[in-house]
């Protein structure tokens, strides 16, 4: 699922030059819409306004060579777009109001010529994102919305032409001259409202990993990583928000898009007890099977949770944003490990519910791992990443897909929170 495997390294020790889409950041994202089932939890209530439904993309074509590359998306509608260049990796992201991608011919957007990886997706509630993964610095020589058939069919047209790479840089610090320095997606702050917490009552909060255009890891069958984080996620919240004084948020509840600093945001605006997010990540080795817990630690505690880390950690590249610093990352890591309390209740809840998860399902050999992951990182916050199965292993694909699997597998998730809290109740 990443795109870029041979340069992870220098990626991530790449500085990522802020690239803003802030002229076109909406003033809202709220990630989660209400369920019904989950009543219980205030905080996902909060209501979207009624728009128009999105836009539907039904063609798109990536055509030419390494000189010049064009790429055209056919619309029912005319929207507007904005862009924007990032570079390490170098990209061209386009962005514009909800769309539907649902290409008649998929074959015909492969990636050629200049354009080596296209993505593309919700990023929020409100706006769509695609991202033109870059052979080399490209400039753009054409970029509008053209009328093809009157009121029916618009076309973004979209011509690329190689530059240097001074040029391309030199690009990048103009765009950022003018756009500013924030390459958030959603602005921080109180987009939703925090909730005054009941004494007596805990608050925790569910984390369904990827979504919108990050669509995560790819099962061998083609499960995606993000439907089943979800699906697993509200059952997980519902049979939580059942099993004691808890109040459940979902940091998503629909297929929307969520950078990690936002998901670390909502956690600590919610001022939750605990984290759980909620994954089913591929590795490389495809024999390797059974859930794992992971907690955050600044070294890794084996090869597999911290090439683990590393894929997890570049979701927000996935999506045209910037990467974490490496030494932000870091830095906010040694700020955690200070806080020895969290850190020991976020190892104590994952002994917990390796012991719980272990009565229902196969576990992984050293089911309790530990690496950086920035998702976990509030450091007030015990917080816990639950890989529920490995997507790269056929046997827990198959099972991962399993309703009743996946109901087992909430009930212990819950069983776990209410015996981690159980000394804290009255
Ligand atoms: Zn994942």
């Amino acid at each position: 699922m990443i795109a870029y495997p041979g340069r992870l390294k220098s990626l991530f020790a790449a500085l990522f030059l802020t690239m803003s889409a802030s002229l076109c950041i909406p003033a809202l994202a709220v990630t989660s819409k209400p369920d019904p089932a989950l009543d219980k939890s205030p905080a996902t209530a909060t209501q979207l306004p009624q728009r128009q439904p999105p836009a539907v993309v039904f063609a798109g074509r990536i055509a030419g060579d390494a000189t010049s590359t064009r790429l055209f998306f056919d619309f029912d509608r005319k929207i507007d777009f904005s862009s924007f260049f990032m570079e390490k990796p170098d990209r061209l992201v386009i962005d514009g109001p909800p769309m539907l991608f649902r290409f008649a011919e998929p074959e015909l957007i492969k990636p050629r010529g200049l354009v080596s990886f296209l993505r593309y997706g919700a990023i929020t509630a409100q706006k769509s994102r695609i991202v033109v993964s870059l052979a080399r610095p490209v400039k753009l020589n054409r970029f509008e919305v053209v009328e093809i058939e009157e009121g029916k069919i618009f076309r973004l047209v979209v011509d690329l032409a190689p530059t240097g790479p001074a040029a391309f840089r030199q690009m990048i610090a103009e765009q950022r001259a003018r756009f500013g320095a924030s390459g958030e997606v959603a602005s921080k702050g109180d987009r939703v409202q925090v909730s005054n917490k009941q004494p007596g009552r805990f608050t925790i909060v569910v984390d369904p990993g990827h979504g919108g255009i990050d669509g995560g890891a790819k099962g061998i069958s083609g499960t995606r990583e993000k439907d089943l984080t979800l699906a697993a996620g509200r059952k997980i919240a519902e049979k939580i928000a059942a099993a004691g004084p808890f109040d459940v948020k979902m940091t998503r509840n629909d297929d929307v898009f969520l950078s990690l600093g936002e998901r670390v945001a909502f956690a600590q605006r919610n001022q939750a007890d605990l984290v759980i997010s909620v994954h089913a990540d591929t590795l490389r080795q495809k024999w390797v099977r059974g859930a794992t817990v992971y907690t955050l630690s600044k070294r890794a505690s084996d090869e597999l949770a911290s090439q683990l880390a590393v894929s997890e950690n570049m979701s927000d590249l996935i999506a045209g944003l910037d990467n974490p610093k490496e030494e932000d990352v870091v830095q906010d890591i040694l700020a955690d490990l200070t806080a020895r309390e969290t850190s020991v209740f976020s190892r104590s809840f994952s002994r917990i519910l390796v012991g719980r998860l272990g009565q229902k399902v196969n576990l992984i050999k050293n089911p309790q791992r530990s690496a950086a992951f920035v998702v976990l990182k509030a450091p007030e916050i015990p917080s816990v990443l639950v890989e529920l199965g490995y997507l790269s292993n056929r046997k827990d694909e198959r099972l991962m897909n399993e309703a009743e699997w996946q109901d087992g597998v909430a009930d212990q998730v819950a069983r776990a929170v209410s015996d981690f809290f159980k000394p804290r109740m009255e």
